[in-house]
């Protein structure tokens, strides 16, 4: 057994399941290494769109994430994405690269192109990396594998929140729609579809909010690796 990646959670969720600020914040208060992989999928998308090609032709996908340099680089706010040395990180947000992500995710290829990129980063111990297979295929030595999930319905009301915070007018319905659609690809995938990893705590957020959930993830931290150990105070 491998016992860097003993000190590795996990934590594979749905879209919207706030995994992101979980991660980053579990990972700030441990002073681990956050690893948002979602990025790199993203990154994909994005270059998939700049070279014209459909991201639904899985030949051309798989080919260019043959092709393509890319690396990624974790930060306490996120993980920053190189392609061809432009960093790209700024430009993966979009509903476009969204909705593109979860397509060119699909391709078994282009997944074997990121794998290599995600251990290499996740063998230096002491990171919490999130996704969507982190505790399934990618790290399935773990120390703590966590899944994290919400009703589809909390899921869109948090986003839309989101987003009428960042003064974009969008419809609940709309939001819904695109969250359960995204939910419908990475379920059905063949090649590794989202869903708990065995011997992972799942958490159901739909009615927690993020310090209680904080609460669940520490908890279960502490039963796993250290009773004692101390971790850092409050959310800034
Ligand atoms: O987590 P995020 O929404 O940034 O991920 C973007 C897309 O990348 C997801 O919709 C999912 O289809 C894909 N993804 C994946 N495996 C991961 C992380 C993300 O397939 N480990």
């Amino acid at each position: 057994m491998n016992l860097k990646l003993q000190k590795i959670i996990t934590i594979d969720g749905p879209a919207g399941a706030g995994k992101s600020t979980l991660a980053r914040e579990l990972a700030r208060r441990l002073t681990w290494i956050y690893l948002d992989t979602g990025a790199l999928y993203r990154a994909m998308a994005l270059t998939a769109a700049r070279r014209g090609l459909d991201p639904h032709d899985q030949a051309a996908a798989e080919e260019m994430a043959r092709s393509i340099s890319l690396s990624a680089h974790p930060k306490p706010e996120g993980t920053a994405i190189l392609v061809d040395d432009e960093d790209v990180t700024a430009l993966l947000r979009s509903p476009e690269v969204s909705r593109n992500a979860a397509v060119i995710s699909a391709w078994p290829g282009l997944r074997e192109a990121l794998l290599g990129i995600q251990r290499a980063l996740g063998t230096r111990g002491e990171v919490v990396a999130e996704g969507r297979d982190m505790g399934t295929v990618v790290f399935p030595e773990a120390g703590l594998k966590l899944f994290l999930y919400a009703s589809p319905e909390a899921r869109a009301r948090r986003r839309c929140q989101e987003l009428t915070a960042k003064g974009e007018k969008v419809g609940f319905d709309e939001v819904l729609a695109d969250i359960t659609a995204r939910d419908e690809i990475d379920c059905s995938r063949p090649v590794s579809p989202l869903r708990p990893a065995p011997g992972a705590v799942t958490i159901d957020s739909t009615n927690l909010d993020i310090d209680a959930v904080l609460k669940v993830m520490i908890n279960a931290f502490r039963n796993r690796f250290s009773p004692g150990i101390l971790i850092k105070g409050n959310r800034q």
